[in-house]
């Protein structure tokens, strides 16, 4: 039997949980309005626009991810707004989903899971539209399903130069582990989520907000009244919140914050990029197919094909035999293929385990020599070494 608490979470969330944040987690909790906490607040705040790269307001609600895409939607945009989802993965499509369960009207641009959007259709699109009619544009950065980044800094690019619609981005899996400046993009709404690249367990999100896009919160004649981030931005004048937070997580937040701007964002994202590098290499490696179109890899999850292998069972055997947690393909996808989080607080050794363990269930499968399990770990580890 394995031994208690050893988990490895290798899934693009929740992530593993650095002791000084779990530490933070574990003090009992302090009065939501009293100045200690607002001294709490200003410093996270802070220190989320640091991460964000931006002068923008980025609010903090309590919920997950998805709250926070939900309330970029509901407070911006209107009944019967035409709005432009670009979809090629499982969050892309939860995103029309949303957009469609409020009356908005969805030109949905697409293409193929495991390949990325075309830069050029958005482009297309948003020119034609003289009559400035659609009012956003809704994507996902980092399509976590299928472990493709898209361009976003092109298709921000396009939208800014229809000068009407607001980017309304998902970065729940790029913000944190690569370059995402909101600022420099004239990103209008980013969301993310805490349970990613944040290090600290589910529970929190966060929605940065142009003033483009709170000029747009005065039209938005949507409902709303949790997530109405009017009321947020109030109480964040004052380093407060309109309800009740997640006080530990706060606490937890502030740790994981401070232990970023240490590591320093340079860093953080050239660690993300060689444990990419390094796991997808492994698997190439070992005779594995990558799932993702090689050029537009997520700085975050690598998914891989196993072919004639279910993917199910292999992931439940490393899981039985390493203790280590890897995700499973979604719809179509299930059995086909799995995935490995390598984001947030992930280190060279978390890698190494991972593709060692990986090598020795293909062995016992006898789809690979001992030569190539052994030759995955030197590839791996020349990526690591790289600066
Ligand atoms: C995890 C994730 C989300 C948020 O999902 P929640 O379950 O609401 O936290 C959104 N988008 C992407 C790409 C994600 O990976």
């Amino acid at each position: 039997m394995a031994i208690q608490q050893k988990l490895s979470l290798m899934i693009p969330g929740p992530t593993p949980v650095p002791e000084k944040v779990l530490q933070a987690l574990s003090k009992h909790p302090i009065g939501h309005r009293s100045k200690e906490f607002q001294d709490l607040v200003e410093s996270t705040s802070k220190n989320l626009q640091w991460l964000h790269q931006t002068q923008n307001d980025v609010l903090t609600i309590t919920g997950s991810g998805t709250a926070a895409m939900e309330a970029g939607i509901i407070n911006t945009l209107s009944k019967g707004d035409k709005v432009i989802c670009g979809e090629n993965g499982k969050f892309g499509e939860r995103w029309v989903k949303v957009a469609k369960e409020f009356g908005l009207e969805v030109i949905k641009i697409d293409s193929a899971w495991g390949t990325p959007l075309n830069p050029e259709e958005f482009k297309k699109i948003l020119e034609e539209d003289q009559k400035k009619e659609i009012k956003a544009v809704i994507l996902t950065h980092s399509e976590t399903s299928t472990g493709i980044i898209n361009d976003l800094e092109t298709i921000s690019s396009y939208i800014r130069e229809h000068k009407t619609a607001l980017s309304i981005v998902d970065c729940v899996t790029s913000l944190g582990a690569c370059n995402v400046p909101v600022d420099k993009w004239q990103l209008d709404i980013v969301a993310s989520g805490s349970q990613k690249g944040y290090m600290i367990p589910p529970g929190l999100s966060f929605i940065s907000m142009s003033q483009k896009a709170w000029e747009a919160t005065e039209k938005s004649n949507l409902p709303k009244f949790y997530l109405n981030l009017k009321s947020y931005k109030k109480s964040l004048l004052s380093n407060s919140n309109p309800y009740t937070p997640a006080v530990n997580l706060i606490f937890a937040l502030d740790e994981s914050l401070k232990m970023m701007k240490e590591e320093g964002l340079e860093s953080i994202f050239l660690r993300h990029k060689k444990h990419k590098l390094a796991m997808s290499n492994a698997a190439k490696a070992l005779n594995l197919k990558l799932f993702a179109n090689e050029k537009y890899l997520s700085p975050s999850i690598t998914a891989i094909e196993t072919g004639e292998i279910d993917a199910e069972e292999f992931r439940k055997t490393i899981k039985n035999k390493f203790d280590i947690l890897l995700a499973g393909g979604q719809d179509h996808l299930k059995g086909k293929i799995f995935r490995v989080g390598h984001l947030g607080y992930v280190n060279d050794r978390d890698i190494i385990t991972v593709i060692s363990a990986i090598s020795k269930t293909l062995l016992d499968l006898g789809k690979i020599t001992t030569q190539q399990a052994g030759e995955a770990v030197v590839i791996a580890s020349k990526y690591l070494e790289e600066n």
